[in-house]
């Protein structure tokens, strides 16, 4: 008799469940759109070239300080170049938090573990509201973070399906709703399932929202760099909120969580960041402790060498270019296959409109 009897049966990953029925199917023209993954033309997988060329840089460089104990543990909070660089590349290298030493940041196992440590810290440390608001639909996996560090998750509207777009009155009336202090998920770019961004005038309103409630904001950015092909455009909400003061004057606080997944298509070796944006060196501090502690008790610290080819990638001028090269070719491809779609379905005479589907994504950011 099993000590195990009696476990239950958990229901599959619905994403992952979609996978293995893609794997299973003998078609030849199959195509799996279940996975967040970037394809080429030919189905595959884009390997960067800029990422290849630092991945080359960096692993010579750790063959050759072999003395130096190349595979020592990383600190508790991961690669600190990876970090200030990680932050400069979200925030923008002049905002005035970095600057002026109040923004905690740590390396996390990409987006899912930034997720994963900010919550567990909020639900430990943060003494406002245990309660985080995620828009419906979102990302499963918020779900399921959140609620696993003993968080109570709410939705918020996002998507209206009659118009197919942001149901921006359901958004604020539901955020005014929230209980004071509320912990509001937000994604920085690229809406996970929807496509769908509020323009920088909604988010200006969403904003007030959040000062006028008292909420703290969370951006999950897993896609920097996919919605516009450019870095600064897809930020552009966080740092709105960022660079935000409060009425009475003192900086607005946040938490982001980073992921450099898709933007630099290193998804197997979980590089990502988490930061928390405080209003002083000293609560920066006390924050980046608590966090410490997180990680500790989680996965002791993070693996080397993902974030030291973001690192490479990021700190080197001529990869720095070579990859927002590329990273706008992903996302003008991506643009392309929209444009294609409807077309396609146009051709096909399918009924309806699917307007939609070209105007979301729409690159707000480039044009403000
Ligand atoms: N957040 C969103 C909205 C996502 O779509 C994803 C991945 O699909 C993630 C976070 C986390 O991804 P990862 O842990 O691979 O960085």
């Amino acid at each position: 008799q099993s000590y195990f009897e009696g476990v239950q049966q958990a229901p599959p990953d619905s994403i992952l469940g979609i996978t293995e029925g893609f794997l299973a199917d003998k078609s030849p023209n199959k195509l799996n759109l279940g996975v967040g993954a970037y394809r080429t033309e030919e189905g595959k997988p884009l390997v960067l070239s800029a990422v290849l060329k630092a991945q080359r840089i960096v692993v010579d460089d750790r063959s050759r300080n072999k003395a130096r104990a190349r595979d020592e543990y990383q600190p508790i909070g991961g690669n600190a170049q990876f970090c200030a660089l990680s932050a400069a590349l979200a925030y923008g290298p002049d905002f005035d938090g970095l600057r002026d030493g109040r923004v905690a940041v740590v390396q996390t196992l990409s987006g899912t573990g930034a997720l994963a440590v900010g919550g567990a810290f909020l639900a430990r440390h943060y003494a406002a509201s245990k309660q985080v608001f995620v828009p419906n639909p979102t990302w499963g996996n918020h779900h399921g973070v959140f609620g696993s560090v003993g968080l109570t998750v709410k939705t918020y509207r996002y998507y209206h399906a009659a118009t197919r777009a942001l149901d921006y009155e359901g958004m604020l009336s539901d955020l005014r709703a929230a209980e004071p202090g509320a912990v509001v998920l937000l994604h920085a770019c690229a809406h996970n399932p929807t496509g769908v961004d509020p323009t920088p005038d909604q988010w200006r309103g969403i904003l007030a929202v959040v000062q006028e409630r008292g909420l703290m904001p969370f951006f999950d950015s897993a896609y920097q760099g996919f919605a516009s092909g450019d870095l600064d455009a897809d930020a552009g909400a966080l740092r709105m909120f960022a660079s935000a003061r409060r009425r009475d004057g003192s900086p607005q606080e946040m938490l982001l969580a980073q992921s450099f997944a898709k933007n630099m298509g290193l998804y197997g070796e979980r590089v990502g960041a988490l930061s928390v944006v405080t209003q002083s060196p000293e609560v920066r501090k006390r924050v980046d402790s608590q966090l410490k502690v997180a990680i500790r008790v989680m996965y002791s610290n993070p693996p080397i060498h993902g974030a030291a080819i973001a690192a490479m990638v990021m700190a080197n001028p001529a990869l720095s270019a070579e990859w927002q090269a590329e990273l706008a070719g992903m996302a003008g491809r991506i643009k392309d296959m929209r444009r294609a779609l409807v077309d396609a379905l146009a051709a096909a005479g399918a009924p309806g409109n699917w307007d939609h589907i070209t105007s979301q994504g729409a690159q707000a950011w480039l044009a403000a």
